[in-house]
């Protein structure tokens, strides 16, 4: 076996080659300086000797003997009248383990975590415990990130609800290059005020963000984050249609409503309510009345609501409403939850109409169609529509059955949630199942209104994708003469915020690189078993391997290739543009 040892000044002495392979090793130099003055002494003192784990060979792990000596200093000044020399390129004073194993080390903390590279490590020959790699990781030099020009911010959760971070990204390099511990205004601002080179700051939509680049980097053009406006402009959408769809449900149950009647109060299906439930709602409701008495008599007999509130036991908020409101507080009933049948009533009805009354076969065609409810769910639904077959039965016209078949004939929609309805506009039409258009088709004929809010979503969505910003103030227009409430809150943000708004629709930035960034830091944050603290967090989240920096770089080149095209077609598009205009003047 042939030893390398490139060290100067180092000769190897022994070797010793058993479950660990230990090298016996000299220092040679003639002189050593002195680490207090720097002067070079060559007057020995004595001998010692260290000993140094070191990244292990052959599968085996090394460890090193070193004699090494002790001088004296020749400066007679020097408060340091001896001193131990120094193996600067091998490893640091006093350290048990060299430099290089130390580094294996620092790595594996920062890509596993403490005790999981203690445990990998230790199975690699490269033994450290948690506590030794969490030293090495704080004592990690970090060397200065070039200065950012263009940065993304996004808040992540400590503690959901409670305590959030900020998380700032180089958007350029693609990499997380700080995390603060809070994402209040103060702290963010004065970030910003430390790093004058920033041009561009992504952001979402909210406003301590937006105030705090204003007051540290206020040389900075602000960009609203695509995602989040998407994202807001689904909440808005969503109310609409949710309201939309309780219309035809309404609709759809006034016509249930008068069938019951027909059919002389025979037991109403589509919601089962047990008699236990209702009578628990009847004792509540009873309940409540009571005391909604006992409150108005107390009032009128001049006592304060903070008072009322002592006697009852009521917060007095719940009592000056209730006062308030002047009559008895109504309870709603409870909403339906959604059943796992929901998705496949359709396709029960329709088989049900095909003439197909066979409980066991239906239910066979629902799990092959990957249904995963109860039997007993399949056969309460299948009984809701027996009442109305029964009688067609027994009537036997032809022209009676038809007509029933339509007034009952499902309508689609009601199958879909508002949040199903508000994901077929937002997704490109390319992308949508044959059924799905349908169901948009039939949601845009459903009211003026639907199909107005699904144009100005389609031009937003390609402002968005297109990052044709200039055309925002045409779709503001087109919103406002819509005279659409849904779209209020939406255009509200958007006026108070829109040089934000019109540079996200415009520049290529985005908070993009930012959520898997976010996703990643989660994923380091858990795997800290909720012991991460903030310094060892923020060495995790910034450590990147040089592998994958040099991966990332490849990628953003293509990115760079892939933008310019872009640049180049949105001029194409401008020019053409520009030569109508001046031809239709022309
Ligand atoms: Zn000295």
């Amino acid at each position: 076996m042939i030893i390398f040892l490139d060290l100067p000044d180092v000769e190897v002495e022994g070797v010793e080659v058993a479950e660990e392979i230990i090298l016996t090793l000299r220092t040679v130099s003639p002189m050593a300086l002195c680490p207090s003055c720097g002067t070079a002494s060559s007057r020995i003192q004595s001998h010692y000797t260290r000993t140094l784990r070191d990244l292990p060979s052959i599968g085996r792990p090394i460890r090193l003997i070193m004699h090494v000596r002790r001088f004296f200093c020749k400066k007679s000044t020097c408060a340091q009248k001896i001193f131990g020399e120094r193996l600067p390129d091998l490893c640091r004073p006093h350290a048990q383990r060299t430099k290089r194993l130390q580094e294996a080390l620092r790595q594996l903390g920062l890509t596993t975590g403490g005790q999981a590279g203690a445990d990998l490590g230790s199975e690699l020959g490269i033994s450290g415990s948690r506590d030794t790699i969490l030293r090495l990781i704080r004592q990690s030099e970090q060397s200065a990130p070039p200065e950012p020009h263009v940065i993304g911010l996004d808040d992540w959760a400590w503690k959901r609800r409670q305590r959030y971070g900020t998380l700032i990204c180089d958007l350029e390099r693609g990499w997380p290059i700080d995390l603060l511990p809070d994402r209040a205004v103060e702290m963010v601002e004065a970030w910003l005020r430390d790093h004058p080179s920033i041009d561009v700051v992504s952001r979402d939509g909210s406003s301590e963000y937006a105030s705090a680049i204003k007051k540290g980097a206020p040389q900075a053009r602000q960009v609203s984050d695509r995602w989040h406006l998407v994202k807001n402009l689904t909440a808005c959408v969503s109310v609409q249609l949710a309201q939309c769809l309780t219309q035809i449900r309404r609709t759809e149950q006034a016509k249930a409503d008068i069938g019951k009647d027909e059919q002389s109060s025979r037991q109403h299906y589509s919601h089962p309510r047990t008699r236990a439930e209702r009578r628990t709602q009847q004792a509540r409701q009873a309940e409540r009345l009571a005391r909604y008495e006992h409150i108005t008599a107390l009032f009128q007999q001049g006592m304060k609501s903070a008072d009322i509130a002592a006697q009852t036991g009521m917060t007095e908020r719940t009592i000056r409403r209730w006062l308030s409101r002047g009559d008895i507080p109504y309870s709603r009933p409870r909403r339906p939850r959604p059943r796992l049948i929901d998705p496949y009533k359709t396709y029960l009805l329709s088989r049900w109409h095909q003439g197909c009354h066979n409980g066991t076969q239906l239910e066979s065609e629902l799990r092959a169609k990957g249904y995963k409810g109860s039997q007993r769910a399949i056969y309460r639904y299948l009984e809701t529509l027996e009442p109305s077959t029964r009688s067609l039965g027994k009537k036997g016209s032809a022209s009676a059955m038809k007509q029933t078949a339509s007034e009952k004939e499902f309508n689609p929609l009601l199958t879909l949630s508002a949040q199903q309805a508000t994901w077929l506009f937002f997704r490109r039409p390319e992308n949508l199942k044959k059924e799905e258009l349908a169901s948009l088709q039939l949601l845009r004929q459903l009211h003026p209104q639907v199909e107005m809010a699904y144009q100005l979503v389609e031009m937003f969505l390609q402002m968005v994708r297109k990052r044709t910003g200039e055309q925002l103030d045409d779709w503001l227009a087109a919103v406002q003469a819509s005279h659409l409430e849904a779209f209020e809150s939406f255009v509200t943000g958007v006026q108070q915020d829109k040089d934000a708004v019109l540079a996200g629709l415009t520049l290529p930035w985005s908070n993009g690189p930012l959520e898997g960034n976010v996703n990643r830091l989660k994923l380091l944050k858990r795997s800290m078993y909720g012991r991460a603290e903030v310094d060892l967090l923020k060495f995790r989240v910034l450590h990147h391997s040089k592998k994958s920096q040099e991966r990332k770089k490849k990628k953003q080149g293509q990115q760079v290739i892939h933008l310019k095209k872009a640049e180049s077609m949105k001029n194409g598009v401008n020019f053409q543009r520009t030569t109508t205009g001046i031809s239709k003047v022309a």
